[in-house]
């Protein structure tokens, strides 16, 4: 037998430069961001303010708000100074709507990075004016863009924040639809075209985003943008995520599916959960789509059989039970398995494992040994003692 070399299971993250929200980093090999967005009218002060706290005190590390007028922009001043005055400084970013420069110059005074989409940088005629875009036009519209972004990109460098160019597959420019089609090859270039416009003023703090509701065509847009960075030296960092995916099962699914298969290739640095319920519960989505990929290590990691003939007592019922009693501890791997018939090697290194003995009883191990038989109804109360025994168990608040 020879000694085969470990295959390497670590994912390589994509190098990318750091962006600094707040005292939050976003790239620059940090851990990946979780992110969300608040539903409240901004200009509701105190609930803008609760529910940023409320997102921020689950998890969520930066908090997106809606900015749709020159109010909303003004009201940012106050919530971040209620937040400062009754909670702790939060790392916010607004969210600026079309034709909207006024207030995104405002609102850059008030928070830590500003989200623009460039397909609502609208220059050109109606639809039925035309059929295609002539190359002079193309650049017209271009230049126009340019002096339309270029105050609050100005404004962003000097003092030392951070924009995101969030392009939507549902929202590009009519001139890049008629250019490049509805297509990954559209959403990628609309967001070139800003990135230029921000380098030419030196300016670099910049992430990117080009979401999607269908998920294939959200991984191409990532994997082009990608690819095309390489191809210019780029390495701004993404922020990733699937709009509209829904709610529920599916919504939850739809996301995993594509922010976790980009993640797996090493793709994206912050992700938002976009559901169809209330922001809190986005949160736990995020974290564990990262603790799945091994990105992140948030909460204790279950390794549970499937169960099957063979086991010994009810597994679902002894799963939640364990998970109850040692939810609170971060950090740690523990298997819940039915019966010990395929080895201790099932349970995949996890530090703990409880596992079917005979019937009536069941078996303790620290790693792969086994330390002792219990019967089954003190099965959850010895394995909180054997934790305790290894000095790895901290009361639950
Ligand atoms: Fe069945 Fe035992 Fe495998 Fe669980 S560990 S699925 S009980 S054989």
């Amino acid at each position: 037998l020879t000694n085969t070399p470990a295959f390497d299971t670590t994912i390589h993250r994509r190098k990318t430069r750091p962006v600094q929200v707040g005292d939050i980093t976003i790239g620059g090999g940090n851990p990946v961001v979780v992110q969300s967005m608040i539903n409240e009218d901004t200009l509701d002060i105190d609930g803008s303010v609760a529910a940023i706290r409320r997102l921020h005190e689950i998890g969520c590390e930066i908090v997106r708000v809606t900015v749709p007028s020159m109010a909303h922009a003004k009201a940012l001043a106050e919530i971040k100074q209620k937040l400062a005055d009754t909670y702790q400084t939060v790392p916010l970013v607004a969210d600026v709507h079309h034709n909207g420069m006024k207030i995104a110059l405002e609102v850059a005074k008030h928070v830590d990075k500003v989200r623009i989409n460039p397909g609502l940088y609208v220059f050109e005629k109606p639809k039925s004016d035309r059929t295609e875009y002539t190359e002079t036009e193309f650049t017209e519209i271009g230049d126009k863009i340019r002096s339309t972004l270029e105050p609050l990109v100005i404004s962003l460098r000097d003092q030392g924040k951070a924009m995101r160019i969030g392009v939507n597959h549902g929202s590009l420019s009519e001139r890049m639809l008629f250019t490049y089609g509805d297509t990954p090859e559209g959403m990628v270039e609309s967001a070139l075209e800003f990135i230029k416009i921000c380098a030419s003023l030196d300016f670099y703090n910049i992430v990117l985003s080009l979401k999607a509701s269908r998920v294939p065509v959200m991984l191409a847009a990532y994997r082009l943008m990608v690819q095309r960075m390489n191809e210019l030296g780029m390495e701004y960092p993404l922020h990733l995520g699937v709009t509209e995916a829904g709610d529920g099962e599916y919504g939850r699914i739809k996301s995993t599916a594509g922010i976790g298969t980009l993640l797996a290739q090493g793709i994206g640095d912050t992700i938002r959960v976009s559901l169809t319920e209330s922001p809190e519960k986005e949160i736990p989505v995020c974290y564990s789509i990262l603790q799945a990929l091994g990105l992140r290590k948030t909460m204790v990691e279950y390794v549970a059989c499937p169960s099957c003939g063979r086991t010994l007592f009810n597994l679902e019922e002894v799963l939640h039970k364990v998970r109850e009693a040692t939810k609170h501890l971060t950090g740690l791997d523990i298997a819940v398995m039915g019966c010990i018939v395929n080895g201790p090697g099932e349970m995949a290194d996890a530090d703990y494992g409880y596992v079917g003995k005979q019937p009536g009883y069941i078996s303790l191990y620290r790693g792969r040994e086994e330390i002792k038989k219990v019967p089954e109804d003190r099965g959850v109360e010895e394995l909180i003692n054997l934790i305790k025994s290894d000095d790895r168990w901290v009361e639950p608040e």
